[in-house]
């Protein structure tokens, strides 16, 4: 069944003003022509890029070339690759012959495991520890709420030296305390009020199943936003394997919840390297199952499998990627004519962009500043550095706290936009010595310099909102004539000779994913669009999708928002027939040409 059934299926009960995929349009890419061929409107390859041009992975196994051997021949053409990432901008990304991925700093650089490596060769509890750096900085770029409450510290043996089971006696997991499951159902519960999308599939879905025989391997943060998402998965048919993208993200009572549920975990929070790469090897190298869809967040997942099990791919229908990291490693694979299957980019629907960026981060900032200072907005001067999408959520919500907001920009639109808006629009030097906060949105680099900050007052407060932890030039701050104070945790002092110090956040990292939560609701709209993006590659007709990636399509990109519509109660006009063809619309969508901006 595909996504077209399922919607029809929902909408026949209850989303009766929502557009739905039963009326797809004869050009929608969900929707096969008589020859069952794709006829997309975000179709990447052109004509000459032909299935012919573009040998399957069997078929290349067959001949005996390396799934990871360039073929030029397969090259995407260049419109195939646009894409709205801002990081774009910045560090190139580059796929090695080898497959591995090396990036320039704005990017993290994938750290595989030495392919030689033994699991049962652990390191030491210590050991363990140092490793524990951040190797999932690769999906610091999607989000995670997690607050894990019921962490004990206290038990420092390894999930890894355990024996745990379930209640049913099956003990295909490895979590930190099956004992917490209990605690984690709450979780799951709480977040599955907030996620009205996947609830609706899964009630509408029943008996449907549109995802039977699939088999879902996925590498995202485990959470109970995650958690809604794997039963709805498991509720539409799909049986599923699950390892941590992040290290430090899990939330050990809703893994317990999930174990005990009967899914395949592997994960806990504060996972050494070697734990990390343990636990995905765990998901993948299984005997009598083998993955046949990937879900990943940062792409490490679908690299592990790139680069110790080359032939899953002979299986594998296709990839959901939801990260900006990981949709980049995709675009540089299929440039180099290595993606051996259809992969669908979530990052870039629009959905999504707005919700992460602009809506998440209106209500994010506050809650961030909030926590770590305790500080009260009215009256207080800010100046935000960028007015893009991150950069107007932050003002909006923060002149709605009675702060007086300046902006600075480089781009005269948005500068425009921002003087509309209400904004003084200032170079940073002109109020630096006046304001009591500074916060940085640009995604770029040496925004906020020594020089600025030698200038702000006393106790001023400093903060990114930037993917790169550079928009502040923190590093020019590690001299010795200042001291460095932890007050708390994710908050530093930065005291100057003569007593004058500023409050620094998170080290110049990302404010809102370090130091507060996002918003359920946020999250429900990338895990409805990942569902649907696993649902649509699943059942899509062989040929539809190529070995490239691809955006989501924007009737499915409106067909998420309308899902969340009810919640609001909200009403959505028709369009009359005279109207639809008054503005050449299908009545049920597409509403607006892919390059519309909203
Ligand atoms: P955007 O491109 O829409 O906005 C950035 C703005 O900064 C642009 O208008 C640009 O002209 C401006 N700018 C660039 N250099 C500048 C400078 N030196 N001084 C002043 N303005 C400058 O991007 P966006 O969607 O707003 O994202 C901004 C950053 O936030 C990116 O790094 C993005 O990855 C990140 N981001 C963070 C979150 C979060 O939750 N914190 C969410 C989404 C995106």
């Amino acid at each position: 069944m595909s996504v077209q059934v399922v919607a029809a299926k929902m909408a026949e009960v209850e989303l009766k003003d929502v557009p739905t995929g039963k009326d797809l349009p004869a050009d929608s890419p969900l929707t096969p022509t008589s020859e069952g061929k794709n006829i997309a409107r975000n179709e990447p390859h052109e004509a000459g890029s032909s299935a012919a041009a573009s040998p399957t992975a069997e078929s290349s196994a067959k001949a005996g070339e390396g799934l990871l051997t360039p073929n030029p021949a397969k090259m995407p053409q260049a419109s195939a690759m646009k894409r709205s990432d801002p990081q774009q901008n910045g560090g190139e990304a580059f796929v090695n012959r080898d497959g591995t991925v090396a990036e320039a700093p704005r990017m993290k650089k994938i750290q595989f495991a030495d392919q030689k490596q033994e699991f049962n060769k652990r390191p030491s509890k210590i050991g363990r520890r140092s490793l524990s750096r951040s190797i999932s900085q690769s999906s610091t770029d999607s989000y995670s709420s997690a607050a894990s409450y019921t962490d004990s510290s206290d038990d420092e043996t390894s999930p890894r030296d355990k024996q745990q089971k379930n209640s049913k006696g099956n003990g295909d997991f490895c979590i930190k305390n099956i004992k917490q499951a209990d605690f984690g159902r709450r979780e799951i519960e709480i977040a599955e009020q907030e996620m009205p999308a996947l609830m609706a599939l899964r009630k509408r879905a029943q008996g449907e199943k549109p995802l039977a025989g699939a088999k879902v391997v996925g590498c995202t943060h485990i959470t109970a936003q995650t958690a809604v998402l794997m039963e709805t998965l498991s509720a539409l048919g799909a049986q599923c394997r699950w390892a941590a993208c992040n290290i430090y993200s899990t939330q050990n009572e809703v893994a317990a919840a999930l174990a005990e549920g009967g899914f395949s975990v592997f994960a806990w929070k504060g996972e050494s390297e070697d734990d990390f790469w343990w636990c995905i090897d765990r998901c993948v190298n299984v005997e009598g199952w083998q993955p046949n869809m990937i879900l990943d967040d940062g792409g490490d997942l679908t690299h592990w499998i790139y680069k110790k099990y080359p032939n899953m791919f002979k299986k594998i229908k296709g990839i959901v990627e939801e990260s900006v990291t990981g949709v980049h490693r995709l675009y540089q694979l299929s440039k180099a004519g290595k993606l051996c299957v259809p992969a669908m980019n979530v990052n870039d629907s629009v959905t999504k962009q707005k919700f992460d960026n602009l809506y998440c981060c209106r209500e994010s900032i506050l809650d961030g500043l909030k926590r770590t200072t305790d500080v009260m907005f009215g009256g207080k001067q800010v100046v935000v550095c960028g007015y893009g999408e991150v950069g107007k959520g932050c003002c909006a919500a923060l002149k709605a706290m009675g702060s007086i907001v300046y902006v600075t920009e480089i781009d005269p639109i948005c500068a425009l936009q921002a003087c509309m808006d209400g904004f003084r629009l200032v170079k940073l030097n002109e109020v630096i010595r006046q304001v009591d906060i500074v916060i940085t949105c640009t995604g770029n680099k040496n925004v906020v310099v020594r020089e600025n900050l030698d200038r702000m007052k006393n106790g001023c407060i400093v903060c990114n909102m930037g993917h790169s932890n550079t928009e502040i030039d923190v590093a020019s701050l590690r001299t010795p004539e200042l001291t460095w104070e932890r007050v708390r945790s994710q908050v530093d002092h930065v005291i100057w000779p003569d007593g004058k110090r500023i409050v620094l956040l998170a080290e110049g990292r990302l404010l809102n994913l370090s130091c507060s939560t996002v918003p359920t609701f946020v999250l429900s709209i990338t895990a409805t669009t990942q569902a649907l993006a696993l649902i649509e590659l699943y059942n899509a007709p062989e040929g539809r999708y190529k070995q490239d990636v691809y955006l989501l399509p924007k009737k499915m990109d409106e067909y998420v928002a309308s899902l969340h519509l009810p919640t609001f109660d909200a009403h959505l006009t028709e369009l009359s027939d005279e109207q639809a063809k008054y503005l050449g619309l299908n009545k049920n969508g597409p509403f607006k040409p892919n390059y519309y901006r909203y």
